[in-house]
């Protein structure tokens, strides 16, 4: 089964088109609109407080108007900038070579005429081959497996399993793990989990992991924050956790979201992999549990191979390989949002919140201040609900739960890695945008996307080295700075302070090297106080 690019792409894209529909956040309005979704089984791309992104054929627009109350019914838009669907799918896959024949090629146009070690220039990344486009799993496999024989030092293979169409799903560690010599006792490996395209068309998420492991893997030994890092803590980044969706993104429909699976319905296929864990499955009582879902959620708790593999690899690792989890960032796209557990229900508080909310606040804030690109924080659950403006202080949970969801929210891989793997600090990233080009997101920005999402994994691995009592701190002084110097030893890290209890006071504000005015434009601390206060429930 090739997985090449489509020149042939088979679905007439030309009859689709994604819509924003712009709520005037009445509570009418909202209901409506999550009823109709759930009634026509509408792919639903994304959505805020302000607004729902759905793909709709064009035939089924004025139908669907007429289900909304009318508040709604002139309040949409098209996306896409009013381009035609077809050509900001065909937009997204690798640029043809302007001298190269238009045939079905067997590989990538732009591979053709190069080298493959092409692709492992040295390099921060932004020259690097590999990211000028999105790649193929044909790519991204060879790929894996080069960077693991060229940085023996500090990179593994990793294959957690096979799909459920007899892919391998495979990765890197990254890590040295000295803590883990030939001792009796060896403690722990502390694992941070970085994964991508458990939805397949979210094609950012993919390149964003192999961009972060890329830069980790080539700034160990010339970047001494990042040296410290990986051996403070290992990385397994998974870049497809859903091979066979992500292959079929680039065989036949761009916009697929689920894995491949059989269903019990012939003619549709696929189970939703962020629907499909156990922890508070919910397919059994929700429209997650029509295969003509978007979010089927199958018929029992992982049926879904993929996940199944992903549950079962974390499992093991835990209880035969020494690794315990102490991070988890799982990739999506889009809306720019970072969500914390719970994902299954608002009436739920995780029992480490405060911590969860201070290092999401954080993470947006390191994306804000080295980019100003805002993404917003707050609960998964808060995420799957059409909200209204109304929220936030003083509204009750059960005025809350007037507000119909946009989609099912239990089963998700979120919840069970902070529950079942106990994984402390457990996050979904959704990328850019904001729904400009949704999961059409132009090439162009598969590094600007990587270069942030970087910057808020180095602040990730800072902050768990403090809160563990660990490592170095520092590696936010940014890779792009660290040029080849002595490795500091200034492990003057307060090992007293709390090992596996996070020393929050002790973070403050010195996490970035900006310039006072900046700090002044930039650092708007009570601002960040008030979104604090603002998403935190009661
Ligand atoms: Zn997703």
């Amino acid at each position: 089964m090739a997985d090449t690019v489509g020149p042939g792409h088979s679905l007439d894209m030309g009859l689709q088109q994604p819509w924003k529909v712009h709520r005037r956040s009445t509570a009418e309005g909202a209901k409506g609109l999550a009823e109709a979704a759930d009634t026509l089984l509408l792919d639903v791309w994304g959505f805020s407080r302000d607004w729902v992104d759905i793909r709709l054929s064009k035939d089924i627009v004025a139908p669907l108007l007429g289900l909304l109350p009318q508040s709604l019914q002139r309040s949409h838009t098209p996306l896409l900038r009013e381009r035609d669907l077809a050509q900001a799918i065909y937009d997204t896959y690798p640029a043809p070579r302007s001298n190269a024949p238009q045939t079905t090629p067997t590989s990538p146009s732009h591979l053709r005429d190069r080298p493959f070690s092409a692709l492992l220039q040295q390099g921060d990344g932004e020259s690097n081959l590999f990211f000028a486009n999105y790649q193929p799993l044909s790519v991204i496999e060879p790929w894996l497996r080069l960077l693991a024989s060229l940085f023996t030092t500090h990179v593994q293979p990793v294959t957690i399993g096979v799909s459920a169409h007899g892919r391998d799903i495979s990765g890197l560690r990254v890590g040295v793990h000295p803590t883990n010599a030939d001792k009796p006792n060896p403690p722990k490996r502390k694992t941070i989990l970085v994964t991508g395209g458990l939805h397949a068309r979210e094609w950012i998420s993919t390149s964003t992991v192999n961009y972060i492991a890329y830069n980790l893997i080539t700034s160990y030994g010339k970047t001494p924050s990042v040296t410290r890092l990986l051996e403070a803590f290992d990385f397994v980044f998974i870049p497809t956790l859903n091979p066979d969706g992500y292959v079929y993104t680039w065989t036949t429909d761009r916009l697929w979201r689920k894995n491949r699976q059989q269903t019990t319905l012939r003619f549709c296929q696929g189970i939703d992999l962020d629907r499909a864990f156990s922890f508070q499955w919910d397919g059994d009582v929700t429209t997650a549990g029509n295969p003509c879902s978007e979010s089927f959620a199958g018929e029992t708790p992982f049926e879904a191979v993929e996940a199944g593999v992903l549950a079962d690899w974390a499992r093991n690792e835990t209880e035969r390989n020494n690794v315990e989890f102490v991070g988890f960032l799982d990739l999506h796209s889009y809306s720019q949002v970072i969500q914390y557990p719970y994902s299954y229900s608002c009436d739920d508080t995780p029992p480490g919140l405060e911590n969860l909310e201070e290092l999401a606040m954080g993470l947006s804030k390191a994306i804000r201040v080295a980019h100003g690109h805002s993404y917003e924080v707050m609960s998964a659950c808060e995420g799957n609900t059409a909200a209204s403006s109304t929220k936030g202080a003083g509204v009750t949970n059960q005025q809350r739960g007037f507000w119909p969801r946009m989609e099912a929210s239990g089963g998700s891989a979120l919840d069970w890695f902070y529950r079942e793997m106990r994984v402390r600090y457990a996050y979904q990233i959704k990328l850019r945008d904001r729904g400009t080009y949704g999961f059409l997101l132009p090439r162009e920005e598969i590094v600007p996307a990587g270069k942030e999402i970087l910057d808020a994994v180095l602040y990730l691995g800072d902050f768990l080295s403090e809160a563990y009592g660990v490592g170095g701190a520092g590696a936010v002084e940014g890779i792009r700075d660290g040029e080849e110097t002595d490795e500091a030893e200034d492990e003057d890290v307060k090992a007293e302070s709390s090992v596996g209890k996070p020393a929050h006071d002790e973070l403050e504000d010195d996490w970035l090297v900006i310039n006072e005015d900046e700090e002044a434009e930039m650092l708007r601390v009570e601002d960040v106080q008030w979104e604090l206060r603002r998403w935190r429930r009661r």
